[in-house]
Parts: structure tokens; C-alpha cells; sequence
């Protein structure tokens, strides 16, 4: 099966196709279109066409598109979940829970873009500004270019497509390479719910072929990015004096303080670590235990990881399955096996298959070594145990990254010192720094990113506040 590049309404060939392989089974799940730099040139192009039409839609009509969609999703709930489990190798009940959320952020955009509020701005505070009313009007930026990576392949779409068209924009769309599949299918059902055609396209390709065709072109208003940090800097390098807002990774750090009862924040912990093969922006990467709780800490964790099945990502029971590709479980070994050198000990895990690492949990990491360090994207945890609080706090902060940290505490004064603290786009107290909800602000400082989604949020990014002062005479 050929799957082609959708650009203005319509599915269009290009000269080059690939193969898409399942990262488990191997098997060649379709042949992917491959656009050229004169093809994303004909996505923009559609997508600068239809930006007035676009702009003068109303917000209710902007709404009721989104609303279509949600129905959409609803009744295509098991294939989008199917398309997930095979592009991805996301275990398949962690891709339907992906479907539903990504249905979640289509209902938040229907509903933020019913409530697209200007403000009335008191120029009369500073002197001169008497006798003027002044408000803000809320306008699209215009073409956005959407570029999004492969391990939550519907709903970090949603997450730029949502807010794009609530706030009437209109989008090109670059998902990763590895997983178009499920970027076609929203462009797919957004056309069944009458997006005006240009509003959103989708060119597949590789990102270090077309990116700079997409980032550098004048029309687009805003490039909006999900990945790694070293693409995320590349993208900010090129894209000139567009808007830039960036979502980047994390080492993310979960803090146990003493008098916390583990047995009940365990199976958190192993959800926050290991699901989807840690790769997940926030996933659990480092733990600090305080060293009264450290030795029954690791071993419940250990105890609760064995229960885990890995496997097939079309079995429903299935906890943890392939890796993106055969060279991240090579690259993850590579930094297990750095540790190791340097005197780390591998409690449970560190084995596998040439595609799938099994849940590793490492103890006596020294903090200079990659799998603490740098972004581990696998199934990796690193316990550390502490004796102070304050201490804790500093380790976590010790790090190039700040996304989100968790601190689970009996303590007030200790949560209101990590709130106060952490250096961090998101604290959460009593919980896994994994948590997400997708209509909170969610981003990070330092090399996690800038700007901020959560529809409200990203709406913020996507739009333009016009000034309208009107002087009595
Ligand atoms: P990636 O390698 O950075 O790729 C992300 C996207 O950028 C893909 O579509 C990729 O295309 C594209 N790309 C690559 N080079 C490009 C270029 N020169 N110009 C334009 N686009 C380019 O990231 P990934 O491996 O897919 O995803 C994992 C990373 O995403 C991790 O670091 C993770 O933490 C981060 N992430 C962050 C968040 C967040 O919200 N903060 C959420 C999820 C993931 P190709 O696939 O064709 O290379």
C-alpha cells in the first residue's frame, strides 16, 4: 500500500516512496512518501491560499470542525489505536490511551475556540492616555508549521493541530518518519469534517531532508516543534524571525522523601518509568529515595517490574514491547554498559532482545555518566538514595533539562520548599513527574524548551494580539 503526501484536500504522489517497518514484527507496514523540498513548497502554498478563508471563519464554525472530529475519533477509536500499536510498537492499551486523550485535546480546542477573549486595556494609567477606549482582538498568526515526534504520534499532533485551528490557522503538518501513518489518518478524518482543504497538510519525509525547506520559508508565521533538544536548537538556528516554540526532552526526577508509604506509590512509579519503553518526554529517569526507605524501596520496585509482560504491542495484556528502532536498544546497552565501567550495579534488567530492552533499574550511578545525565529515552531507571531533603532538590536540579519533577512527601514544608525550588516547567507534589493532563500549561525551561501547549496555552502562542484604540474627538 502507498501512502501519499496530503496537500491541499487531496492526496498527491511524489518521486520517492520508503518502506515503513513495524519496530517489532519487521513487516513493511506501507510504502511512505517521501516529500521533496518542491513538494513542501506546495504544502505551504496550499496552506497560505486558505489562511483568509481561514481567519474568516467563525469561531463557532472553527468549533464545530473540531467537534466533528471528536465524533470521528470516537467511531475510529480501534483503528487509530491499531495504527499506534503497529507504527509505533506503543503496547495497544497504552495506545488506546493515547486515542483518548488525543480525543480530550480536540474537545479542549472545540471548546478554547469558543472563547477567544481580547481584553480592555486602561490607557488612561499613564498620563496622555485619557479618553480612548482600547481593546485587544484576537487573530490567527497565520501558517503554522507543525513538527512533531514519534512517541505520542496522535495526540502531540492534536496538541498543534487543535489549538492551529481553533485559533484559525492553517497548518503544514511534518510527523516523524517513523510514524506518518497516524498523522494521515487525522488529515484524513479532519477533511471528512469539512477543514476547508489547504487548512492542513501533511508532508512525510525526513526531517533533516525537508526541515530546512519548511522552517526557512517566509510564509510560514510559526514553527511549532516537539523532539529532541538538538533538533529543537537546528530548528531555532533556521527558522529566522518566526515564532519558535519548543517542547524538548528531560531527565526526568521523582523525589521520595522519608515517612513516604512505598507500597501504595510503587505501581505509580513503574507506570512513570517504564511504560512505552521510557520513551516518554517525562518519564521517570532518576529517583531519589531517602536512604532510610532506599533498600525496601528498590526491592518493591524490582518485585512489581517482574510482573510486567513484554511482547507482542497488538496483545492487549502486553506491558512493554519494541523499542522505536534495532539502534536505540543498541545506543541504550551502549549507556548501561558506560555505567557499568564506571562502577553503576544492575539490580534487575539490562538484557533483551535486538529490539526490545527489558525494564532495567541501575543503583550506584555516578551522576557524570550518560544514563543520568543526558535523556535516556528507554526503559531505564537510575535510584539514588539521599539524606537531606534539600539535598534531593539540589540533585534534581543538578541537570541541563527542566520539564517536570515529582516529590512525594508527607512534609508541607518540604513540598512548598521543592515548589519553591525546583527549576522546572511543572511540579507535581505526590505524584509521578510523568503526570499530564492535556489542557494544563505544559513545557519546560533550561534545554526542555520554550513556550508552553495545553490548548489555552498553545492557543496563547498561536495567536496575535491586535491593539484597537479609539480616541474621542
Ligand atoms: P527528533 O529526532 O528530534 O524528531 C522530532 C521531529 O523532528 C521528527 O518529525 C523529525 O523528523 C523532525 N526533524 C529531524 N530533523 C529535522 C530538521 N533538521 N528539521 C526539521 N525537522 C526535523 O525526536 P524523536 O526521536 O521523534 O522524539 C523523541 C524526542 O522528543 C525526545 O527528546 C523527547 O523527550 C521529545 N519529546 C518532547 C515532548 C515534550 O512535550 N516536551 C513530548 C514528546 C517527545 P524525522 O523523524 O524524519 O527525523
Amino acid at each position: 500500500m502507498r501512502k501519499h503526501l496530503w496537500i491541499a484536500g487531496k492526496e498527491v504522489e511524489t518521486a520517492r516512496y520508503r518502506p515503513l517497518y513495524a519496530p517489532y514484527s519487521g513487516d513493511v507496514l506501507a510504502e511512505i512518501a517521501q516529500a521533496s523540498e518542491e513538494d513542501v513548497r506546495n504544502a505551504i502554498t496550499a496552506a497560505f491560499h486558505v489562511k483568509d478563508k481561514m481567519k474568516k471563519l467563525s469561531s463557532h464554525e472553527r468549533a464545530q470542525i473540531l467537534e466533528n472530529v471528536v465524533q470521528l475519533l470516537k467511531e475510529n477509536r480501534s483503528e487509530c489505536a491499531m495504527i499506534i500499536a503497529q507504527e509505533a510498537a506503543k503496547p495497544l492499551k497504552t495506545a488506546y490511551l493515547e486515542v483518548d486523550r488525543t480525543i480530550m485535546t480536540y474537545t479542549f480546542a472545540s471548546q478554547e475556540a469558543r472563547r477567544l477573549y481580547g481584553e480592555s486595556i486602561p490607557l488612561d494609567a499613564a498620563p496622555g492616555g485619557e479618553n480612548r477606549v482600547t481593546f485587544t482582538k484576537i487573530e490567527p498568526i497565520g501558517v503554522v508549521a507543525a513538527i512533531t515526534p514519534f512517541n505520542f504520534p496522535m495526540n502531540l499532533v492534536a496538541h498543534k493541530v487543535g489549538p492551529a485551528i481553533a485559533g484559525g490557522n492553517t497548518v503544514v503538518l511534518k510527523p516523524a518518519s517513523q510514524t506518518p501513518l497516524s498523522a494521515l489518518k487525522i488529515a484524513e478524518l479532519f477533511h471528512e469534517a469539512g477543514l476547508p482543504s489547504g487548512a492542513l497538510n501533511v508532508v512525510t519525509g525526513s526531517g533533516s531532508i525537508i526541515g530546512n525547506a519548511l522552517v526557512s520559508d517566509d510564509r510560514i508565521n510559526m514553527v511549532t516543534f516537539t523532539g529532541s533538544y538538538e533538533v529543537g536548537k537546528w530548528i531555532r538556528n533556521h527558522s529566522g524571525m518566526k515564532k519558535v516554540t519548543l517542547e524538548l526532552g528531560s531527565n526526568s526526577a521523582c523525589v521520595i522523601d522519608d515517612g513516604v508509604e512505598i507500597g501504595s506509590i510503587i505501581p505509580k512509579i513503574v507506570t512513570g518509568a517504564f511504560t512505552y519503553q521510557g520513551q516518554v518526554c517525562i518519564s521517570i529517569q532518576r529517583i531519589y529515595v531517602h536512604k532510610s526507605l532506599y533498600e525496601p524501596f528498590v526491592e518493591k520496585l524490582i518485585h512489581k517490574t517482574k510482573q510486567l509482560t513484554i511482547g507482542d504491542p497488538l496483545q492487549m495484556e502486553t506491558d512493554i514491547s519494541a523499542m522505536i528502532h534495532k539502534n536505540e536498544v543498541k545506543r541504550a546497552n551502549e549507556w548501561i554498559q558506560e555505567a557499568v565501567k564506571k562502577g553503576a550495579k544492575i539490580a534487575y534488567g539490562g538484557n533483551g532482545t535486538e529490539s526490545i530492552l527489558h525494564p532495567t533499574v541501575l543503583l550506584n550511578v555516578p551522576k557524570d555518566v550518560k544514563v543520568c545525565c543526558e535523556e535516556v529515552f528507554a526503559p531505564i531507571v537510575v535510584i539514588q538514595p539521599f539524606e537531606t531533603f534539600e539535598e534531593a532538590i539540589h540533585e534534581v536540579n543538578d541537570s541541563k533539562y527542566g520539564l517536570q519533577a515529582g516529590v512525594f512527601t508527607n512534609s508541607l514544608a518540604n513540598a512548598l520548599y521543592a515548589i519553591e525550588e525546583l527549576k522546572v516547567g511543572g511540579v507535581m507534589i505526590n505524584d509521578i513527574p510523568t503526570y499530564r493532563a492535556d489542557h494544563m500549561p505544559y513545557g519546560g525551561v533550561k534545554h526542555s524548551g520554550m513556550g508552553r501547549e495545553g490548548i489555552k496555552y498553545a492557543l496563547e502562542e498561536m495567536t496575535e494580539r491586535k491593539l484597537i484604540s479609539f480616541k474621542q474627538i
